[in-house]
């Protein structure tokens, strides 16, 4: 028996929301065999297992009656490489942003875009992390994951992960697969994707022309650091809301009186509206509740001043949600997952 179990653990430090709820049972897993006793463990008492990894994107609203397994698995290889195409698999465990310098330092591109999220490997196709243009599923090849229910090890190919935006076959499925180990087929050369404004001013800033790959991760952490906070000083999951979808019909009733409405037709006809233009427009930037608010300057984001509750959050967001159904008749689905 490898893995060690404590009872009655604080969460604190392993969610960036810094919510302070206690896990009945935390463990961390540092390889395939500890995953395994974890379930062991849990069916044995027949107790709740919640897999996290750094995070980041939880909202815990009261303490954790399971077993709490945060993901520690190390590992990064190169399984093929054919001089230009690049298979790299990681294990759940790595955390996110040293693994995209790790590519970036390998000479390999395709996770620039992606630099700077936080979390882990293992959680990126969870929610298929996207920014600045690029959506992990862009790049993914594969995963191999644990069915928790029978034991089983099932590989995964894009196709059968149903990627969508910030959408999953294993959102949709949730709590039935843990997810081991992600593949990525990158690039030695640059196939830059520099659609996004900010990413190209940044850069011509910068005097840079022909930018590598390395140079896109650079401007996008820049930005990022400058937009969003850093859940180490402010609590946060980033981005709390998802960009709403919403009928071309709507979107065109909503411009009418606002005519700032910011939208992005998508290839079905739908319009994708920019959330946190909606919660701006309603007024909820820089709101504070006692430690619960949303962000003076990034309307999306809420945070934890400090001694907030998941349920002041969670109670927030609500407030905010019924607010834009009320006003713009827009539904606001919750990024996190909640707890
Ligand atoms: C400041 C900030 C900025 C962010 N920016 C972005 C962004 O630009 N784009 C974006 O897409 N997201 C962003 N996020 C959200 C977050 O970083 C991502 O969703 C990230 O992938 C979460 O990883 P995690 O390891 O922290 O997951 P956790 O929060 O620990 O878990 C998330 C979910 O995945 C499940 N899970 C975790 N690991 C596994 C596993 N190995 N197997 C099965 N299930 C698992 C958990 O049970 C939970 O349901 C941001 C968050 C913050 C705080």
């Amino acid at each position: 028996m490898t893995l060690q179990i404590q009872s009655d653990v604080s969460l604190k430090p392993f969610n960036s929301f810094g919510v302070d709820v206690k896990a009945q049972w935390f463990a961390q897993a540092h390889s395939d065999e500890d995953v395994r006793e974890a379930l062991a463990y849990c069916a044995q008492r027949q107790l709740p297992l919640l897999v996290i990894g750094g995070g980041s994107n939880l909202l815990l609203t009261a303490d954790v009656r399971a077993l709490v397994l945060r993901m520690a698995t190390c590992g990064i290889r190169v399984l093929s490489d054919d001089g230009q195409r690049v298979v790299v698999e990681a294990e759940a465990g790595e955390t996110w942003h040293p693994f995209v310098q790790w590519t970036l330092e390998q000479g390999l591109s395709g996770l620039e875009n992606l630099s700077l999220i936080p979390g882990t490997v293992g959680a990126a196709p969870m929610q298929n992390i996207g920014a600045y243009g690029v959506e992990v599923k862009d790049v993914f090849v594969g995963l191999s994951a644990l069915d928790r229910q029978t034991g089983e090890l099932r590989d995964f190919d894009l196709a059968q992960c149903q990627f969508a935006y910030r959408d999953s076959l294993f959102k949709h499925e949730a709590g039935r697969w843990l997810i081991l180990r992600v593949r990525f087929a990158l690039n030695r050369a640059d196939h830059l994707h520099l659609e996004y404004g900010p990413v190209r001013q940044r850069l011509s800033e910068q005097g840079i022309e022909r930018p590598t790959a390395s140079d896109v991760s650079r401007a996008i952490c820049s930005i990022r650091s400058e937009k969003l906070p850093d859940p180490a000083v402010l609590g946060n999951a980033g981005s709390f809301f998802k960009n709403p979808v919403v009928p071309a019909e709507l979107a065109a009733q909503i411009r009418q009186s606002h005519p700032g409405l910011v939208g992005y037709p998508q290839a079905d006809g739908q319009v994708k509206l920019a959330a946190g233009w909606l919660i701006e427009q309603a007024g909820w930037k820089g709101f504070r509740d006692a430690d619960a608010g949303v962000h003076r300057l990034q309307s999306l984001v809420l945070v934890n001043y400090g001694a907030a509750t998941g349920l002041q959050l969670l109670a927030l967001a609500r407030r905010i949600q019924r607010d834009i159904a009320e006003r713009f008749n827009v539904e606001l689905e919750m990024e996190p997952n909640l707890y």
